[in-house]
């Protein structure tokens, strides 16, 4: 048996959150780095919580005094004090890893040497429109400028259909690190949660995903009308993609599926991820489940990531109300086999995640079937 481990984690949102789900089945103590009564603090009655934020030093060092093992939930952290504590406690996946992550074109400057295709793509030095009209006069037009960091949910990312746009979209990104990638014609995304432990690199099915303002709306597993060879491929390429860093623990892997059926990296979380909540009802072990047995060394048998039962994923996300979240809960209560999942975040905000909904069904178009008077209800909530 293990020696009642104490795992610690930056940041306390919705993943933190079913981060402390599966640690508490398995009587492992989780202590919570972010904001009193964050939505994973919530759930986790003890006094080893650490009150501040994961970008602050003297937190992370507190944190670090508390616990064996130290996690993230969010890329988004500061490394220089992970660095800085690794001496002391375990880091998983390692600071390098989420260094390397955490900045966009440093992850994909570090994937292009381990071969992973990639959009092209071109750094910004200076931010002005001169250089970014001579980007788009390599890449062509339309173009995707992305900050290199603190990017989620698309804010980050500016679509540059023609040269006309170039002072706008400076101006939305501006004072922010740059780079901009060629446009990719896929005709679907994909996900792969991977999962990385200490003598083996594990990979769920490859799923669809569709986002709808640049945030992941729908999650299919399986993905609809993919040939299993590409599900294979796309777990081939995901898996590669993680096995260039270091350390244990899930990533979340996202992916274009191209016309010609080629397949090319979007980018990779090192970290649990909205395209894996599904494992939540779809297999045997959750994303949540495997992660924590991953940076602890217990034991995953690989045949627990294998779908049970196809699934479909919506997520709840913010309308034009505070109580918008509820008027599609209270739909998702009608809707069979619909696990609900709210996140406890208070009032919602427009754009702001605030739970999903998991349907499971013998098919994926029977699920598709059950869940599409929830996707209505959801479409008429947006903001
Ligand atoms: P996340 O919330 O997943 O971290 P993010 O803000 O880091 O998102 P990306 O994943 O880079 O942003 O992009 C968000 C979405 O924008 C993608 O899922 C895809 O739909 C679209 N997109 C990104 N890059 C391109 C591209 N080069 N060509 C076409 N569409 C793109
Ligand atoms: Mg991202
Ligand atoms: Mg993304």
């Amino acid at each position: 048996m293990w020696n009642s481990p104490k795992v610690g984690i930056l940041g306390g949102g919705q993943l933190g959150r079913m981060l402390v789900e599966s640690a508490n089945r398995l009587n492992i103590q989780a202590n919570i780095l972010d904001a009193d009564n964050s939505p994973a603090k919530q759930i986790s009655a003890h006094d080893g919580h650490v009150t501040g934020s994961f970008k602050e030093p003297d937190a992370v060092r507190k944190l670090a005094e508390t616990c064996d093992v130290i996690t993230a939930e969010i890329e988004h952290v500061d490394t220089y004090a992970l660095e800085e504590v690794a001496s002391k406690v375990r880091v998983e996946p390692s600071w390098q890893a989420i260094r390397t992550i955490q900045n966009k074109f440093n992850q994909k400057e570090h994937l292009r040497k381990y071969g992973i295709p990639m959009a092209d793509h071109r750094e910004l030095v200076n931010n002005t429109p001169e250089e970014l009209a001579q980007i788009g006069e390599e890449l062509g037009y339309p173009m995707m400028l992305k900050s290199k960091t603190m990017a989620y949910d698309g804010r980050g990312n500016f679509r540059v259909n023609s040269k006309e746009d170039i002072p706008e979209a400076l101006e939305a990104l501006k004072d922010r690190p740059l780079y901009s990638e060629k446009w990719a014609y896929f005709k679907m995304e994909l996900a792969v949660m991977v999962i990385k432990t200490k003598d083996d690199v594990l990979s769920y099915p490859t799923v669809e995903t569709v986002q709808e303002d640049s945030i992941c709306k729908l999650v299919y597993a399986p993905a609809r009308n993919v040939p299993d060879a590409i599900n294979q491929e796309a777990q081939a390429l995901a898996r590669k993609a993680v096995s260039a860093f270091e350390g244990k623990g899930a990533f979340g892997v996202e992916m274009f599926l191209l016309e010609d059926n080629s397949l090319m990296l979007c980018e990779l979380a090192s970290r649990i991820h909205n395209s894996g909540h599904w494992t939540i009802e779809g297999c045997a072990l959750s994303q949540f489940d495997s992660h924590i047995r991953a940076i602890l060394d217990l034991p995953i048998p690989p045949k627990s990531l294998e779908l049970l039962q196809p699934s479909i994923m919506l997520n709840i996300i913010g309308g034009a109300t505070p109580d918008s979240h509820l008027k599609a809960t209270q739909a998702a209560l009608s809707i069979p086999n619909a696990s609900i999942h709210l996140y406890s975040k208070g009032a919602a905000k427009p754009g702001r995640k605030m739970g999903h909904v998991t349907v499971t069904a013998a098919t994926i178009h029977e699920a598709e079937t059950m869940i599409q008077p929830l996707v209505d209800v959801v479409d008429t909530m947006r903001a």
